[in-house]
């Protein structure tokens, strides 16, 4: 099931929701501020101008 991410235009929180591609987003809202609607964003690779490798900082 694929994973739609989507932004609330309200108060700008973002979230991601596993939606079925015959399910509609009709009925979803914005479990940060309960707005109706929020905007499907599309997963876009961010493309980083500075290159190299990011170290990875664990706990
Ligand atoms: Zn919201």
């Amino acid at each position: 099931m694929p994973i739609y991410q989507y932004k609330c235009e309200k108060c700008g929180y973002e979230f991601d929701l596993r939606r079925s591609l015959s399910e509609d987003d009709s009925e979803i809202t914005c479990p940060q501020c309960g707005d109706l609607h929020p905007r499907r964003v599309f997963s876009t690779f961010s493309t980083s101008s500075s290159g190299g490798c990011a170290p990875v900082g664990g706990g």
